[in-house]
């Protein structure tokens, strides 16, 4: 039975997160449209995206929207014409939820760069509630036997952090720096080890540099220390542009950094010898495709990772996302609808 209402929280109104921007409302379970289905939520993890759109720094796209697009629930209804999943299945739903399929980003596998693109928990309500409806060729199918809150935060945290990797241009065995040690990072830097590269971690959370040396980091150091040996690759996950000019001055010839964040505060003047020169690329990092979700999810699926979380009960939303901006989280917050942690 499909109750009428839910619970949910919705961003109400956008600003610092000690204003009390969340609100914890009840709202209508949505109806799911053609080609959409409804997804009873098990759990959702906590992106700083989250927390972007909460303070403002993302401008909202609609009032009094759901956050949250790391969310795994099972299908407990179709929306008309063939969604190809069957009431039951547990699926997650991530960031990106639809695309037009028709311009020139679209066409030549870049999807996420399509300007009609929108995205779960802001365009339309997100996992911060008991139910969301999804469009059904954009959610992911999920195993059955492994916990939710394990799932969750490779929806978003993993997937993004997977096309940072990518984008960073890791050779084989080459020396990859995180600058930023969170839920995503944590992620990214175990797929990385697992190829074989050496993993240089600077953040300035001393809980996180314990994390990374456990993970198999061969060197952490703070914020801005320069790694003993010069990176051929880079990702910067701390939404900090400072750490930009230091991260590039990291870098080996050649070397590559991405910065994996929708947000970035600015960057500083660079320095063209210093900074760039020598071939050296700065890239960013848009969402991502479905094919690079796919792709993340079998890699996690034949190789789990160890995903560190810390747990929420659903009404403690705006505590785990005060957490999150005061650098409390160790690994991925998740909030759980059921009692299942
Ligand atoms: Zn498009
Ligand atoms: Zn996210």
């Amino acid at each position: 039975m499909i109750p009428a209402e839910m619970d949910a929280w919705v961003v109400a109104r956008p600003g610092p997160i000690a204003t009390g921007p969340l609100e914890r409302v009840r709202l209508p379970v949505p109806q799911p449209g053609p080609g959409e289905v409804l997804v009873e939520v098990e759990a959702c993890a906590v992106c700083r995206t989250d927390l972007h759109l909460t303070e403002g720094e993302l401008p909202p796209h609609r009032p009094r929207t759901v956050p949250g697009h790391q969310v795994v629930g099972r299908i407990v209804a179709c929306g008309e014409g063939r969604t190809g999943l069957a009431p039951g299945s547990r699926v997650g739903v991530a960031w990106l939820r639809w695309t037009c399929g028709q311009c020139r980003y679209c066409h030549r596998g870049a999807e996420n760069l399509c300007p009609w693109s929108t995205y779960t928990g802001w365009d339309a309500d997100g996992g911060y509630a008991d139910y969301l409806t999804a469009v059904a060729n954009y959610v992911y199918p999920l195993p059955d036997d492994v916990p939710a809150e394990r799932l969750a935060p490779l929806l978003c945290a993993g997937i993004i952090g997977h096309r940072a990797l990518l984008r960073s241009d890791l050779p084989p065995g080459g020396r990859l720096g995180i600058y930023g040690f969170g839920s995503s990072a944590h992620l990214t830097a175990q797929v990385a080890l697992w190829m074989g590269a050496t993993v240089y971690v600077m953040t300035r959370s001393e809980k996180a540099r314990a994390l990374a040396t456990e993970l198999g980091a061969t060197w952490v150091g703070g914020a801005t220390d320069t790694p003993p040996e010069p990176l051929d690759s880079a990702i910067l996950f701390a939404p900090v542009g400072e750490l930009v000019p230091v991260a590039l001055a990291a870098l080996d010839r050649g070397g590559t950094l991405a910065v994996a964040g929708i947000h970035l505060s600015d960057i500083p003047s660079l320095n063209y010898d210093a900074h760039l020169f020598r071939e050296r690329s700065l890239r960013s990092v848009t969402a991502n495709t479905r094919a690079d979700g796919r792709e993340f999810l079998e890699i996690a699926a034949a190789r789990p990772p160890r995903v560190a979380t810390v747990a929420y009960p659903f009404d403690a939303a705006d505590q785990a996302l005060r957490d999150l901006a005061g650098d409390r989280v160790e690994g991925s917050a998740v909030l759980s609808t059921f009692s299942s942690l």
